[in-house]
């Protein structure tokens, strides 16, 4: 195993990283992750419908809504750079951290401008946001507009459209 032993050396591992951060990036680094499973009952519970990760769009959104156009990502604050407390760089090799995780940071810059460019909207949110799962729907709800299907919704206002007709009638 002298190779592995090596190639540590020459990368820092996850055993630079103290404990419970090197948890919470291998529970982030992975698909399915905690907080995904968290922004999806809140979705469900509110009332919208979503695909996963759609591959055909830049970056894999992790939620997508495509009757609204509107894509959402769940981004691990380490990973992606936050700026919160979560994502306070090791110590040790401060420097490959920062190059690997800049590129990361760049990377999700190039995605969300490629999703605008396809006439997506696009909502970022971040892992330590899903502990305020009252002030997350509201985020969600403000991005997404109304739950319920829009099929529904545009009955709905073609309704309130004839009513409104219908008392400009009566008013002459
Ligand atoms: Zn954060």
């Amino acid at each position: 195993m002298s190779g592995r032993t090596s190639s540590r050396r020459a990368r820092p591992s996850f055993d630079d990283v103290p404990d419970a951060r090197r948890r919470n990036m291998a529970a982030i680094s992975g698909r399915d992750t905690k907080p995904e499973r968290t922004l999806r009952r809140i979705l469900h519970s509110l009332g919208y419908r979503f695909r996963l990760h759609r591959r055909d769009l830049p970056g894999r959104p992790d939620i997508v809504l495509p009757g609204r156009r509107k894509v959402i990502f769940i981004n691990g604050c380490f990973w992606h750079r936050h700026g919160c407390r979560n994502s306070v760089l090791p110590r040790a090799r401060r420097e490959w951290w920062e190059a690997k995780l800049s590129r990361n940071v760049e990377r999700d810059i190039a995605n969300v401008a490629a999703l605008k460019a396809q006439d997506w909207s696009v909502l970022t949110v971040w892992e330590c946001e899903m502990d305020n799962a009252a002030r997350l729907s509201k985020i969600i709800q403000s991005f997404l507009g109304p739950p319920g299907s829009l099929a529904a919704q545009a009955v709905l206002s073609r309704k309130a459209k004839s009513r409104r007709v219908a008392n400009r009638g009566n008013r002459q």
